[in-house]
């Protein structure tokens, strides 16, 4: 049976190339393999001047000859031994088929040689038919070799056995192909099932979710409130998974887009460290944040991606970990003026992965040492997204760990950079020194090199030195330079309290927790909450008191609700947009969000919002740029206070968003109480509801 398949579609040209060179070297004859058809697939070896002519100038004597070929194949597979034909002009064609199960696929054809002188009559006959000089016809097929009869014979088997092998090579190549595409086949229905399966369930996944929490807002008895909160953190640990597997179907089925956008990395940075010390809340566990200052400003890459993938390291590291630390280290090499390469890693101190597991980790539903992790949860999917996502961004992930001593997961990234001026740069570093006094070793270091990398004059202090002798020794040595001392909050008792209100000429910055109560102090004395790092270093240098003077006492910022108040927040990262809901969630204000400047404005057409809290960068059309157009045009929202949320430490940035029509900023990672007390300073009076 004649196939349509070529048949370089089940052996590669170069193999049957070699196969019939090593026939034609052996036997001394010509030979040629073809599809099934007859028409040529290789390069013929051995062809004499006549068989040459023929087929290369001559198009009938070429489809006389391809038909000798493949009548000849067909004949042999009838036989079942290869036969001998002879062509138009006389000479004898040995042809085989190359067959896949009853299907010739091609042919190997042999010899082109004649077994007696040609007749002169006959031949003129022919030149005459074929169209070509009779007298070149004679002179080349007189050149044509004459061969015996048992020479011809052998050569017939040893052409029979390797049309035989090319046959087997073939039926193997087909099997294999048949399995691929059964195999990918079988895959693809697995992840066409995964996404729409996902897809169902999330919806209403997000229904119970959401009225879970409408539920939550209610006067509740104990009881109720406490199964509700578990309706609500069981949803969102269940979303968690299918969101995991909608993205891993997602990649496997070649669905997963990378959408690029401008995003400022430092900032996304710090909001990953802000998520991840929310799951340090009740952990003997440091988060310490390392910031190249000079990372560019603004880069151009997917950043909800790279969220997803540093979110996913930095669970993991968190998950892993019982105490120590978890350190977040960002940095960056340049691979020509356009590009950078992000190299970041998320070292943890946990319990390690054993070298045998270590490759194991990225496979997808694999969790290594179950037993040990029993009490974890997890779908062993992160790895393996997080792997393939950076592949899809060029990147990739790498793993190192010491069992028992902890585990460095570390990418590298390729991204675009649209604005090179770097997002930290204090102010004549050279005029300030920054002293630390930490309990715990992993935050004094990292307050230290993220100091030194700012260029600022840095020393420690154990924490237990005497801070009056120290503090006064530094300023004896430092003569005009600016103190700023950095101490930790349970370090920070009444006594250092009243030695800060008797030297106005320092600055101190007292290192609270993430969750920790702060009470207001003396005037030079500022809050920074951890983690601590080269951005907020920037901030209080820069800024002093900005960040932190609007706060009045803990009791009062926290003390009151506000659920006449309509607030809109306007914030293109999904992450960010949910932590920000989710830290006024205690104020019962009315939110609603926008994820874009367009979507902002059609928002305020819509309904009058009490105060807007603005994204600084945004794609498009950014916060500056929102808030003019709505100081602009719409007169209504002339006195609506409109805040500023943004990651930019560059000093001067708040005159620019007060020149811009912004009433205030509030600077990112959002902080609870910075948060909090602008909005009491800016909501209406009689909105706020105080809670004594
Ligand atoms: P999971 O969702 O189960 O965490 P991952 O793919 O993220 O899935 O991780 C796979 C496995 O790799 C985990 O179950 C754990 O055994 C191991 N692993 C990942 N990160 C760490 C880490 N930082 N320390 C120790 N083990 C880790």
């Amino acid at each position: 049976m004649e196939s349509e398949a070529r048949l370089t579609d089940y052996i590669e040209k170069n193999i049957l190339q070699t196969m019939q060179d090593a026939f034609s070297d052996m036997t001394g004859l010509a030979a040629i393999t073809t599809n099934s058809d007859g028409t040529a697939v290789t390069e013929g070896s051995g062809f004499c001047r006549f068989c040459s002519k023929l087929a290369g100038e001559c198009p009938l004597g070429c489809q006389l000859c391809e038909y000798s070929v493949k009548t000849g194949a067909l004949d042999a597979q009838m036989e079942g031994k290869p036969v001998i034909r002879r062509c138009h002009s006389g000479l004898l064609i040995i042809s085989a088929p190359i067959v896949v199960g009853d299907e010739i696929v091609g042919c190997l054809a042999g010899g082109h040689v004649l077994t007696q002188a040609p007749d002169e009559a006959e031949c003129r006959r022919h030149a005459a038919q074929l169209g070509i000089d009779p007298e070149e016809y004679l002179t080349l097929i007189r050149e044509v070799e004459i061969v015996p009869q048992d020479r011809i014979e052998k050569a017939m088997d040893f052409l029979y056995a390797i049309s035989h092998f090319l046959s087997d090579m073939a039926y193997s190549k087909y099997n294999n192909d048949k399995a691929n595409s059964e195999i990918a086949r079988a895959a693809k229905m697995k992840s066409d099932f995964l996404a729409n399966m996902s897809h169902e369930i999330r919806t209403p996944m997000n229904a119970v979710i959401g009225m879970a929490e409408m539920a939550l807002r209610e006067d509740l008895p104990d009881n109720a409130r406490r199964y509700i909160s578990q309706i609500k953190s069981s949803g969102r640990a269940l979303l968690t998974i299918i969101n995991d597997i909608l993205d891993f179907s997602r990649i496997e089925s070649g669905k997963m887009n990378i959408s690029p956008v401008e995003y400022e990395p430092v900032s996304l940075f710090n909001s990953v460290a802000g998520v991840i010390m929310t799951r340090l809340f009740d952990k003997n566990v440091e988060l310490v944040l390392n910031l190249n200052v000079d990372m560019p400003r603004l880069l151009y890459g997917d950043c909800t991606r790279i969220r997803q993938v540093l979110i996913n390291l930095a669970n993991n590291a968190v998950k892993f970990t019982d105490s120590g630390q978890v350190r977040f280290v960002v940095d960056f090499s340049r691979i020509d003026e356009e590009y950078i390469m992000l190299n970041v890693s998320v070292e943890d101190t946990g319990i390690g992965i054993k070298p045998e597991n270590l490759e194991r980790i990225f496979d997808s539903f694999s969790q290594v040492d179950s037993k040990r992790n029993r009490s974890t949860e997890g779908t062993g999917l992160g790895l393996a997204i997080s792997k393939e996502l950076l592949n899809l961004m060029n990147g990739q992930l790498h793993a190192e760990s010491e069992y028992k001593r902890g585990s460095v997961f570390s990418f590298k990234l390729p991204q675009k950079v649209v604005d090179n001026t770097p997002t930290m740069r204090v102010k004549d570093p050279e005029k300030a020194l920054a002293v630390g006094m930490f309990r715990n070793e992993y935050v004094s270091d990292g307050f230290a090199w993220d100091a030194a990398k700012l260029g600022l004059n840095v020393m420690s202090l154990a924490p237990d030195a005497d801070l009056e002798l120290a503090i006064d020794t530094v300023r004896k040595r430092n003569p005009g330079r600016n103190l700023f001392v950095f101490i930790d909050q349970d370090l920070f008792d009444k006594e250092k309290i009243s030695f800060v209100e008797k030297n106005p000429d320092i600055t101190a910055v007292m290192v609270s927790e993430f969750f920790g109560h702060v009470e207001k102090g003396p005037d030079n004395l500022l809050i920074a909450r951890k983690p601590l790092s080269a951005m907020s270093l920037t901030m209080i240098i820069n800024h002093g008191n900005v960040q932190f003077d609007d706060i009045t006492e803990k009791a009062e910022v926290m003390n009151f609700t506000a659920p006449d108040a309509k607030l809109l927040i306007v914030e293109d990262n999904p992450v960010n947009l949910s932590v920000t809901e989710g830290l006024l969630e205690p104020l019962m204000m009315d939110i609603r969000t926008a994820s874009s400047g367009k979507e902002a404005i059609r928002k305020i057409e819509e309904e009058h919002f009490d105060i807007i809290l603005m994204d600084h960068m945004m794609p498009e059309m950014d916060g500056v740029e929102t808030t003019r157009i709505i100081r602009r045009m719409y007169p209504d929202y002339a006195d609506v206070p409109i805040i500023a949320l943004t990651a930019n430490a560059v000093s001067g940035v708040r005159d620019v968003f007060l020149s811009e029509g912004m009433n205030d900023f509030v600077p990112k990672p959002v902080d609870l109480q910075v948060l909090t007390s602008v909005i009491r300073k800016w909501i209406p009076e009689e909105k706020v509801i105080r809670a004594d």
